[in-house]
């Protein structure tokens, strides 16, 4: 990791967390700020610095401590009645995927752990009693599991989840770090999920990601263990050979993740706002990204024609059917 200096807030200091992080980083210089707004993100900081000088800050987070999801962000069973919402525990990622939307949303790459969990449980819980069929997702700034051997949060989340069986828990990742959970005890309204592409696609662009193969084999370990597992083709990015690179990826998972222990999966064409497609062109130009034809659609972001999408959408669809994955688990992303 290039993790170079550990920044806490003052008021950060007696947390476990707080303490865990300078125990794994005692070699590194700690320095002590009184309020993490006046300094992460302050100033801009280029997106590629994360790999040779990325800090990580520790901080509470205040409120709010969750947001409604924009539309069609997760499955849609009864949408009145099951909000989704996200809830902000941290912000970026140790791993460096070239399409990551993170790179045109903040100011820095650097990392933030909110290190105050017991407020986001508690804005959780009270959003429970009033939409007691809500889900809720981790991992809308970051990875969920990447650093979760040194935050060790998820244990508390599964507590309250274990409380209120009607609301959903999701815990999306491209990790294969599932120590910190894998002793928990699984229930069917709490979803591990992991991002795959075809194992070409994943060495090309998902930098520094645990391979194909390693995500694989958490999602076996996982399913061993009785936890549910959710799963997002998303983003799909369309090439020559798209088709056949996802039926190989179908029967890889289906060897490992039968549908009885699917929760849901979803399929989303690769998608750029214009912020971070123009940091993407500059941190990525040789990248086979550049070859993409994208227009910009219904909601300002760029995308694959729709009929070119919609083609695609529906084709692997169809692959997951054939391998015996069920209709109404199935669902497009942000379309
Ligand atoms: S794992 Fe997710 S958050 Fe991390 S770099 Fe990749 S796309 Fe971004």
């Amino acid at each position: 990791m290039s993790i170079t200096k550990i920044i806490y807030e003052t008021r950060s200091l007696n947390s476990p967390i707080t303490q865990r992080v300078f125990k794994q980083f005692s070699h590194l210089p700690h320095i002590e700020i009184e309020n993490l707004n006046d300094h992460w993100g302050r100033v801009k900081k280029p997106y590629l610095e994360k790999r040779t000088d990325l800090h990580l800050y520790l901080g509470v987070r205040p409120a709010p401590h969750i947001k409604l999801a924009p539309d069609a962000y997760g499955i849609s069973r009864n949408q009145e009645h099951e909000p989704h919402y996200y809830f902000i525990h941290a912000y970026n990622c140790v791993y460096e995927c070239e399409y990551c939307y993170l790179q045109g949303h903040f100011q820095t790459p650097d990392l933030v752990l909110f290190v105050n969990h017991d407020d986001i449980l508690k804005s959780i819980e009270e959003q429970i009693q009033l939409t007691p069929h809500a889900w809720f997702h981790a991992g809308e700034f970051s990875d969920s599991l990447a650093l979760s051997s040194l935050t060790q949060e998820w244990r508390e989340y599964f507590e309250l989840f274990q409380r209120y069986p009607s609301a959903q828990l999701e815990l999306r990742t491209k990790s294969h770090n599932i120590q910190s959970i894998i002793n928990l005890t699984p229930a069917p309204n709490i979803h591990v999920t992991f991002s795959l592409s075809p194992e070409k696609a994943s060495a090309t662009y998902d930098l520094k990601t645990p391979s194909l193969l390693k995500r694989l084999d958490a999602i076996k370990k996982l399913v061993g263990h009785g936890f549910t597992i959710g799963i997002h083709f998303d983003p799909i990015i369309i090439e020559t050979n798209t088709q056949a690179q996802y039926e190989e990826l179908i029967l890889s998972l289906k060897n490992v993740l039968p549908d009885t222990q699917l929760s849901y999966l979803s399929l989303g064409v690769v998608r750029f706002t214009d912020n971070v497609w123009a940091q993407v062109k500059k941190n990525y130009p040789d990248s086979p990204l550049m070859a993409q034809t994208l227009i910009e659609s219904f909601d300002n972001k760029w995308r694959s024609p729709r009929p070119i999408r919609t083609w695609h959408l529906g084709k692997i669809r169809e692959q997951l059917l054939n391998f015996g994955y069920s209709n109404d688990k199935i669902y497009f992303c942000m379309e």
